[in-house]
């Protein structure tokens, strides 16, 4: 990187990011502040690509030889019909959010939103290994979050969802992968939260509330909201949210959606380039364009 700027040539790989919208995805900010820092011959772009165009989009990127892809909202389950390989992490969570170009030219589709919980919490750390975790929500960051604390040993994660009868999926879903981790399904309510949090030593939330313009809401009451309790949230617009604000107050230990963000981001890049950029560098470039 010179000072003029980075030099896109003849040689220079190209990443992207495919999703509708997608102009205020934080993803271009985020790789090409790793690909500068590092020094490499990629650069990374948004497509905004209507559903109906996602598999004539997707043999885009085989004819062009892209390196690699992000997929984002609405494409990460319909992305599935146009790969030749899905990882481990696809099977928990029935989605993709990353598209890795193989040297023998197959596409390959991960879910590194796993890894991202796991660095998110890694980072914080909080250690979910023989514990009981509440997660709020059901939709495709619940099942990463459930992915993550299997991995990682929790003993007990019980589902709460606005939709009760999704949470029961979710839970029949992935309890023979679980095993011997219990999962548990239940409808979301302040007597469910109350009584499921009172034993539980990990709070994961990942449904939208709270998120930007609405930072002033909260899913949980506040005072269910304390030590020894830690508090993961994937809202990451803004990045201090209502609930993590609330957590801090009290004294519990938290982990950010920007450091999920960050993590997911950091284990896609590696699987593109080879090269793992710095979390610090990436979290950096995010704060500069998010709320605080
Ligand atoms: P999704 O698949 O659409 O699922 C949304 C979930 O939120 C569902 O369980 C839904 O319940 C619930 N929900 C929606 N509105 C609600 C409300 N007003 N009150 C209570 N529950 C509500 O979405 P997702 O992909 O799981 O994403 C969820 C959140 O995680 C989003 O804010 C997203 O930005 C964030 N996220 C962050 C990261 C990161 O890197 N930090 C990664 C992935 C996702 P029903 O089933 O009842 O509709």
């Amino acid at each position: 990187m010179s000072g003029r700027g980075r030099l896109i040539t003849g040689t220079t790989r190209v990443l992207c990011i495919l999703g509708h919208p997608i102009a205020h995805s934080l993803s271009p900010v985020m790789h090409n502040r790793a690909i500068e820092a590092l020094g490499l011959d990629y650069v990374y772009v948004a497509f905004d690509v209507a559903p109906q165009e996602l598999g004539r989009a997707v043999q885009g990127l085989r004819a062009l030889g892209v390196a690699g892809a992000t997929v984002t909202i609405p494409h990460k389950e319909a992305v599935l019909a146009f790969v030749d390989e899905m990882e481990e992490s696809v099977r928990w969570t029935g989605a993709a959010n990353t598209l890795v170009m193989r040297q023998d030219g197959a596409l390959v589709a991960t879910n590194t939103d796993v890894d991202g919980v796991r660095g998110a919490l890694q980072a914080a750390g909080l250690r979910p290994a023989g514990g009981k975790a509440v997660v709020l929500g059901a939709g495709g960051a619940a099942r990463a979050i459930v992915a993550a604390l299997v991995q990682e040993g929790c003993r007990h994660i019980v589902v709460l969802n606005r939709s009760p009868e999704r949470a029961r999926r979710l839970v029949e879903e992935l309890a023979p992968r679980a095993s011997p981790c219990l999962l548990e399904a239940d409808a979301l309510s302040e007597q469910s939260l109350r009584r499921h949090l009172a034993d539980a030593q990990l709070l994961c939330h990942a449904t939208p509330t709270g998120m930007h313009p609405h930072g002033d809401q909260s899913p949980v009451p506040r005072e269910l909201v304390r030590p020894p309790l830690a508090v993961l949230d994937a809202v990451y617009r803004p990045a201090r949210t209502r609930l993590l604000a609330q957590a801090l107050a009290q004294g519990c230990r938290v982990a950010s959606g920007v450091d999920w963000l960050v993590c997911q981001g950091v284990e896609a890049f590696q699987r593109w380039t080879g090269h793992r950029p710095d979390p610090a560098l990436l979290k950096g470039a995010l704060m500069e364009v998010l709320e605080p």
